[in-house]
């Protein structure tokens, strides 16, 4: 080993995504890095690349010969990872299967942070300048014009902090020309300045008196208080158990305003679409300021900024969608995770993960507390708290907190089922008589209503009326979606789409193409015929696309100008409409077949937290669900919504899912993997799944089955064939699997994807 310098090599995690759960690491050179600890980010030549990884470990030796060794070429110029953090890391790779160097880059996802902020140019007024009155009189100089553009830039600066020509601009309503302008003629002093938003910070004291200054009712400080007994120093899990409108959210609030008081950082979680300005409006009238937001559409800038101040320790509180998990806190207090039955925490592609899950591990690393809120838990948080039957114990270190009333005087709304059998809309309608009445009556007395489509467009399926030919899409085994609005056909898997057209492209009948089913959109045109006065909204992914849009949306409903919001399950997530009085369900049978193992766990939440969208204020609410099968087990839950005791009805419910979920050694009582493999070329992927069922392990404890095709056997040009994988609880799955596909060479052809507990089963 020629290199004598003790530490001179770093080992250092390269973000390459290969090695299953396994962290690749290469040799360096430490160079500028000399004497970086573990779990600093360094950047790194890497092929012809330059890359940033993470420092494992120094050392003072290689296997390698130092000539060969490449040098870092750089040291990230923020604080190195803490070591939890760092662990936290590991441990996502290991339980999912994704490569570390997939999960690196979800930390590292924000490179620009990594850079010390860029200085730019910002103007003030010379501090002599400062406490004139008027520019004439400052500088009674003849070659400067005295023009009311100047002087409204003059007037603006006495009171602004230094900022950039474009923000002068923007503030005083001139261009920036005029900013540079008065700075060569010297009304202006230019200086070098770090700019971009900070987040805000509140001190201890701030925090403990907007935490005192709210009074809970006599359930939810009990529940708060239970919360805090159980210390912060220690990992212990919090199942917010409320129905809606119970005040979930301002509990929780306490419990983050306790912590964060103590100068530690706060993470919450929730759903991206529940984020909205209504979430931040009451977060800030709690706590006298925005949260700093982490989610897809927050700005670089402003990102930059955040991921820089988190990695310094600052004590924020960051309220953020799924990705805001893997974030580098090295002073994580507490972790709220809201809506957390919500299937959107699960991530599918790239690295699948469930962010519910991690933020588990996240706090169990960390040994701090976490809160799972929500009025329809999981079954898996349900079962772990100790509120199943055969397991009342749970977990030693899970807490559950019922909140079995609304605040104040709102009250659960009174839920029929609609017998559909008895009472079927014509033809090519979907509205049955009973809920065109309490539209009806609910348009007459001034209030509002959602009905519930969980269809995306005008139709799902498009028929030709004269040869039967149903338009598909070419690379996928899916059928198109007319979407009206757009004016197109789409696909829902792959995201193509064509023109609308009337001819069928098969036997080209003109005008023979006739829409099937209902979708939002057509909807729309149902309602609207009955109701032509009524002002009508469609919520759905397609119509609200972007912050702005959802905010527009949510003014429209606030104002009063939306009498009835037609959404899908857009709609079910969190949002407080007050006047909004029914809730019309127009299908509820679409979740329930299909052998999706969550598919009655999944329709019971999605149709209670609609059905809970009504009468969250003062006036009373109700919900119509459309239905063929009244007795299902499901619907007879939600039927029972309003009773006394719907917290017991509804655990009805759930210990019969557990009991058979029980009896089958289905998750969460047992365990379950998919392994998915694509590829375009069908024969090498028939190959490949037969070579790995041949050489499939027999374990004790372990079911495999497969290879089947997948449900959807074609996305995007590419065939698809699954195996699925169950196991005792005891049984170490991933490492199983991760032995099964070492026996296997995989061709580059064939990619093979692992999701364990899968929530897809397509
Ligand atoms: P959940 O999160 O359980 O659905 P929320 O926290 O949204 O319930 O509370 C429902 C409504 O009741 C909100 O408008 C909230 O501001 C109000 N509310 C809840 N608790 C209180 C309280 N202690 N004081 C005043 N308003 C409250
Ligand atoms: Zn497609």
């Amino acid at each position: 080993m020629a290199v004598s310098d003790r530490q001179a090599i770093l080992k250092i995690a390269v973000p390459v995504p290969q090695q299953r759960g396994e962290v690749l690491i290469y040799d360096y050179l430490a160079g500028p890095a000399i004497g970086a600890p573990a779990g600093s980010i360094v950047q790194i030549p890497l092929g012809a690349r330059h890359v940033w990884g993470l420092v494992m470990e120094a050392s003072d030796t290689s296997q390698l010969a130092a000539e060969k060794l490449k040098s870092v070429l750089m040291l990230a110029d923020v604080p190195p990872l803490d070591a939890q953090t760092l662990q936290f890391l590991k441990q996502v790779s290991r339980w999912t299967l994704a490569p570390f160097g997939s999960v690196m880059r979800l930390l590292l996802n924000t490179p620009e942070a990594l850079l010390p902020p860029p200085e730019q140019p910002v103007f003030t007024l010379p501090e002599e300048d400062k406490s004139k009155d008027n520019l004439s009189i400052s500088r009674p100089l003849a070659d400067v014009r005295l023009t009311p553009q100047r002087q409204r830039v003059y007037d603006f600066l006495k009171m602004a902090p230094p900022l950039s020509a474009t923000e002068i601009a923007r503030e005083t309503g001139v261009s920036s020309g005029v900013i540079t302008a008065m700075h060569k003629s010297g009304l202006l002093q230019k200086q070098m300045a770090v700019r971009g938003e900070r987040a805000p910070i509140l001190s201890p004291d701030q925090l403990t008196q907007a935490r005192k200054s709210f009074i809970l009712s006599d359930e939810q400080q009990q529940v708060a208080d239970a919360i805090a007994a159980k210390g912060d120093d220690q990992f212990s899990a919090h199942l917010l158990d409320g129905v809606t409108g119970s005040g979930k959210t301002e509990v929780y609030f306490d419990s983050v305003a306790r912590v964060a008081a103590t100068a530690r950082q706060v993470l919450i979680l929730l759903p991206e679409i529940a984020l909205t300005r209504a979430w931040q409006d009451r977060f800030e009238k709690r706590f006298g300021f925005r949260p700093a937001l982490w989610h897809s559409s927050v700005s670089n800038a402003k990102r930059r900024a955040l991921w820089r101040q988190v990695a310094e320790g600052q004590p924020l509180i960051v309220a953020g969608a799924r990705s805001a998990l893997f974030l580098p806190f090295p002073k994580l207090g507490l972790i709220i995770v809201d809506e957390e039955h919500d299937a959107s925490y699960k991530q599918e592609d790239m690295t699948a993960y469930q962010a519910r899950d991690m933020a588990l591990l996240r706090a169990k690393i960390t040994d701090i507390p976490i809160v799972l809120a929500s009025a329809t838990p999981s079954l898996e948080s349900w079962v772990n708290a100790g509120a199943a039957r055969q397991d009342k114990a749970g977990h030693k270190d899970w807490h559950q907190h019922i909140l079995s009333s609304r605040f104040g005087q709102a009250s659960l709304p009174a839920v029929q089922l609609v017998d559909m059998r008895l009472s079927r809309p014509p033809r090519g309608h979907w509205l049955s008589p009973d809920l065109q009445e309490a539209l009806k009556v609910t348009l007459e007395a001034g209030q509002q209503s959602l009905l519930f489509l969980n269809r995306r467009g005008y139709a799902p399926v498009t028929l030709c009326s004269s040869c039967g030919h149903r338009l598909a899409c070419h690379q996928c085994d899916s059928l198109l979606v007319t979407h009206r609005l757009a004016g197109r056909v789409q696909c829902h898997f792959c995201g193509i789409s064509q023109p609308l057209s009337q001819q069928c492209p098969s036997c080209e009948e003109p005008d023979s193409l006739r829409a099937v089913g209902p979708g939002v959109e057509r909807l729309e045109e149902e309602v609207r015929m009955l109701f032509p006065d009524a002002g009508i909204a469609i919520l759905s992914s397609d119509t609200v696309r972007s912050a702005s849009d959802a905010e527009a949306f949510f003014k429209a409903v606030e104002t009063g100008d939306t009498d009835i919001i037609i959404g899908t399950q857009m709609a079910a997530k969190g949002h407080d409409f007050p006047e909004l009085t029914l809730v019309g369900v127009i299908d509820a049978d679409l979740g329930i077949g299909g052998g999706d193992l969550r598919a009655a766990e999944r329709t019971y939440q999605l149709l209670w937290q609609v059905a809970g969208r009504s009468g969250r204020a003062k006036q009373k609410g109700r919900a119509l669900i459309q239905t063929f099968q009244p007795t299902h087990p499901v619907l007879d839950a939600l039927s029972k919504m309003h009773l006394d005791n719907p917290v017991a009805a509804r655990d009805q419910f759930m210990q019969a899912e557990a009991d058979a979920r029980q009896a089958a050694a289905m998750p969460p009582f047992g365990r379950l993997a998919a392994l998915i493999l694509s590829s375009r070329d069908l024969s090498l992927l028939e190959a490949t799944a037969g070579q790995l069922a041949a050489a499939c392990p027999a374990y004790h404890g372990v079911d495999i089955f497969g290879p089947a095709p997948a449900p959807l056997s074609r996305i995007r040009g590419a065939h698809r064939m699954r195996f699925l994988v169950r196991a005792e609880k005891t049984v170490a799955l991933q490492k199983i699997i991760t032995e099964w596909l070492d026996k296997v060479r995989l061709p580059g052809q064939v990619r093979v994807v692992c999701d364990i507990d899968p929530y897809s089963f397509l």
